[in-house]
């Protein structure tokens, strides 16, 4: 099979939809492509009975979204699972229902690709599409995903107006991604942080005013502890959704 090259590929989608659709079929990094076929082979002994994704995962909300949350890579046994970015684990049911308790989702709960969940105004997306052994992928790897992130911010650029961007990892990923996307990194280049907001003028040809949020991620380490409650998180995607004019 011929292996799809993702900077040819990313630049040949029309649309949002088309870019998700191609993403889903990217097998260009062999580590992470056999980590994640592995994991949809063996299978939790919860999720025996569950059919895995065991592609790359997609980004997921409408194609003219005026939010976009960036998070750090779908789960093996969650996103790789279920088809949709932060579903299938602790840390998505902590987003979504975040996502719905301030009105930017039309349940609690997602549980899975084609269930019927609406997103209003915001889509979710990651700077690397598979899942990564312990949640970590290389630099390699990330640089590899880029194309499909510059890509999709190219095609929201004429809506979007926040990113929310969950955790470090995702905080680091995204300048160099916006700068590929015509959009040049403030210099020195934003500190990651809780509440972290970096406010970017609008750039002729590549979009209107940016407000960039940083928020912890909503991984379970961050929220068992404490260190990150419901109430910071809908707190960031309030603040996101005011300043993109979400009403
Ligand atoms: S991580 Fe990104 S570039 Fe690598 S195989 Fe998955 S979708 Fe393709």
């Amino acid at each position: 099979m011929a292996v799809l090259e993702p900077e040819r590929a990313a630049a040949g989608a029309r649309s949002v939809a088309e870019l998700d659709e191609v993403i889903a079929g990217c097998r260009a990094c062999p580590r992470l492509v056999a980590w994640r076929e592995e994991a949809a082979r063996v299978r939790r002994p919860a999720y025996r009975e569950w059919e895995y994704w065991g592609r790359p995962v997609p980004g997921f909300g409408p194609g003219d979204a005026a939010v976009l949350v960036v998070g750090l890579a779908p789960a093996a046994h969650g996103g790789n699972r279920t088809g949709r970015m932060f579903t299938g684990d602790r840390a998505g049911d902590v987003l979504f229902r975040a996502l719905y308790d301030v009105g930017l989702a039309d349940r609690p709960t997602s549980t899975r690709r084609g269930d019927g969940m609406t997103l209003r105004g915001v889509r979710m997306t990651a700077p690397v599409h598979c899942a990564p052994p312990a949640n970590r992928p290389t630099v390699e790897e990330r640089d590899t995903c880029r194309a499909w992130l510059v890509r999709e911010l190219r095609l929201l650029r004429p809506t979007l107006r926040s990113v929310v961007v969950l955790g470090g990892f995702g905080w680091q990923a995204l300048w160099p991604t916006l700068a590929a996307a015509g959009r040049p990194a403030p210099r020195p280049r934003p500190r990651f942080g809780h509440g972290a907001r970096v406010a970017l003028p609008a750039v002729a040809g590549a979009g209107g005013p940016l407000t960039v949020f940083g928020c912890y991620h909503v991984s379970q380490q961050n929220t068992f502890t404490g260190r990150l409650t419901p109430a910071m998180v809908r707190e960031v995607l309030t603040e996101a959704a005011r300043a993109a004019d979400l009403r």
